[in-house]
């Protein structure tokens, strides 16, 4: 196998591989090509551009240090490189993408065209506010349907993802117990089976994490919790339905004991999805609550676009919301901002999440999303996605080992005991399900069990596409269990990169090309 400068394997093929190697490494229409800057041809430019007048650099101490070392290449070899570099992506338009928790579902194209709308997609965040008065009207029916769908009373559409959204959340309740004079309020509590960004943001805003175990049936263990709360409690960050892919039964009971307790109840509602339409958070006792609109409400993410976590929060946590908000009165619409206080003082505390008024396009994408799918149809996607879900858990569940026993909500989950004694890994199955097409499910995670597969299918995956999936693990899990080892630690065989050294790609990710001649410069 030949390695390339910067020591990586460059050809895909092994000793052990089925397929044969080929002359020029390509393998089909999957072309094998040297890194940009090792196509380098100093002096090729796709360019033609007059030569630089000559004159004084004024740039004292931030002077050139010397060449900027850009590879010189022609137009077709940059359209060609980029070209194939986006046909080695796998996404949501190209198969099923069943990652649990990350709602890989396909965003419907209407949402695209209604974003690309030039008074939409045109608008620039610092016009006058009497140029842009259907942008604010969409924000104001945006936030106006999240608030119905929640039953909840406020709402800050600002934060650019989900884990900012529980930034924003867990601010409001700092900043509603610095108000209450109880600052000293700085305990969270976190079930294990919380998404990992829950303690992550909580200890990022210098709260204590205090742990809750999840009981045998996968859910908060409420005598635990019950017996956690203290005088120094803030509030419990609970993700429901949670990253086992269950509906915490308790919650109303959860809710009360925090409140009892004199804390606030913030809910993770990235998985949303499975019960929009259904379920009003309101209902269910929770003070603040992020939305991805970038997962129930199918804008697209990953690589394919910005996140958008709107929060969600109740009567008590209103007067705290971010600016800024939309608000409308006799001279239309415009956002209130930190300057502004209005509204009896609302959004002077937490203040602005980032600059600007959130992320435009998901707004655009999230509102054409609800309206076109209506009551109706929201109800109906929930269903569909815990219906799949369920499929998917049903068909597979003599084959893999299935953690909690019932149904299951919008994702499945099961753990490696069916891998026991076979000497193949969960990271195996993964690696060759790619061999298969298949972008891998959710790996190792959530923790609470060992060598977690979390299977999120979403709704929006046909009956026929679930079976082929089915069929391939149920297969991977047969060939696991006939010994087959060999095969699994060479997978995947047919991607362009073979398996890698993923930890060290974590910890020590080369992420700048050095070129063999100027070690010292590229070093700085
Ligand atoms: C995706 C997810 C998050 C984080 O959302 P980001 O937009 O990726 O920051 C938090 N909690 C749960 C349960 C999630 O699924």
């Amino acid at each position: 196998m030949t390695m390339n400068s910067q020591g990586r394997p460059s050809t895909p093929a092994g000793a052990d591989s089925a397929v044969p190697e080929t002359v020029t490494g390509n393998r089909g229409l999957q072309i094998e090509e040297a890194l940009i800057f090792e196509q380098d041809s100093p002096g090729m430019s796709g360019v033609d551009l007059p030569a630089v007048p000559a004159t004084p650099l004024r740039l004292g101490a931030v002077k050139p240090r010397g060449r900027v070392g850009l590879p010189g290449l022609s137009e077709p070899q940059v359209v060609r490189h980029y070209t194939r570099l986006s046909q080695k992506n796998y996404s949501i338009d190209t198969g099923l993408y069943p990652l649990g928790s990350c709602t890989m579902k396909h965003n419907p194209r209407l949402n695209e065209k209604m974003a690309r709308l030039p008074g939409f997609g045109d608008v620039h965040p610092l016009q006058p506010v009497s140029t842009v008065q259907g942008a604010l009207e969409l924000m104001d029916a945006l936030a106006h349907w999240l608030k119905t769908l929640t039953g909840m009373p406020a709402v800050t559409l600002a934060p650019a993802a989900g884990a900012h959204g529980e930034m924003a959340g867990m601010m409001a309740i700092r900043a509603a117990l610095e108000h209450r004079g109880e600052a000293g309020r700085t305990r969270v509590l976190v079930p294990e089976s919380a998404h990992g960004t829950n303690p992550a943001t909580a200890a990022a805003l210098g709260f204590s994490v205090d742990p809750i175990p999840a009981g045998p049936d996968g859910r908060v263990d409420l005598a635990a919790m019950e017996a956690k709360l203290g005088p120094d409690v803030a509030g419990i960050m609970l993700t429901n339905p949670n990253t086992c892919g269950l509906f915490e039964r308790d919650i109303r009971a959860i809710a009360d004991a925090i409140h009892g307790a004199g804390g606030y109840f913030y809910c993770d509602g990235a998985n949303f999805n499975a019960i929009v339409g259904r379920v009003k958070p309101a209902d269910l006792g929770i003070d603040a609550m992020h939305i991805n609109l970038h997962k129930t409400f199918s804008t697209p993410h990953g690589g394919g676009g910005p996140g958008s976590g709107p929060v969600v929060f109740s009567e008590a946590l209103a007067p705290f919301v971010p600016v800024p908000y939309v608000v409308h009165d006799a001279n239309g619409f415009r956002l209130v901002e930190g300057a502004q206080v209005e509204n009896g003082g609302q959004g002077t505390e937490v203040g602005r999440m980032k600059a600007f008024h959130g992320q435009m396009g998901m707004f655009v994408r999230a509102l054409s999303y609800i309206l076109s799918h209506g009551a109706d149809g929201l109800w109906q996607a929930a269903g569909d996605a815990v219906l799949n879900a369920n499929y998917v858990m049903a068909r597979l569940q003599d084959t893999l080992s299935a953690s909690f026993e019932g149904p299951c909500m919008h994702e499945c989950l099961f753990d490696d005991r069916f891998l026991k004694g076979t000497g193949v890994t969960t990271l195996d199955i993964a690696k060759a399900l790619i061999d298969e097409g298949f972008h891998p499910m959710t790996m190792y995670f959530p923790l609470v069990v060992h060598g977690a597969l979390l299977i999120e299918p979403t709704e929006t995956e046909s009956k026929a596409g679930l079976d082929q999936f089915i069929l391939a693990l149920k297969s991977l899990a047969e060939r696991a269990k006939e010994g087959d080892v060999a095969y699994f630690q060479g997978a995947p065989r047919l991607t362009p990169r073979r398996r890698l050294d993923e930890t060290a790609a974590a910890r020590k990710p080369v992420l700048r090309w050095t070129p063999a001649s100027e070690p010292a410069l590229a070093a700085e």
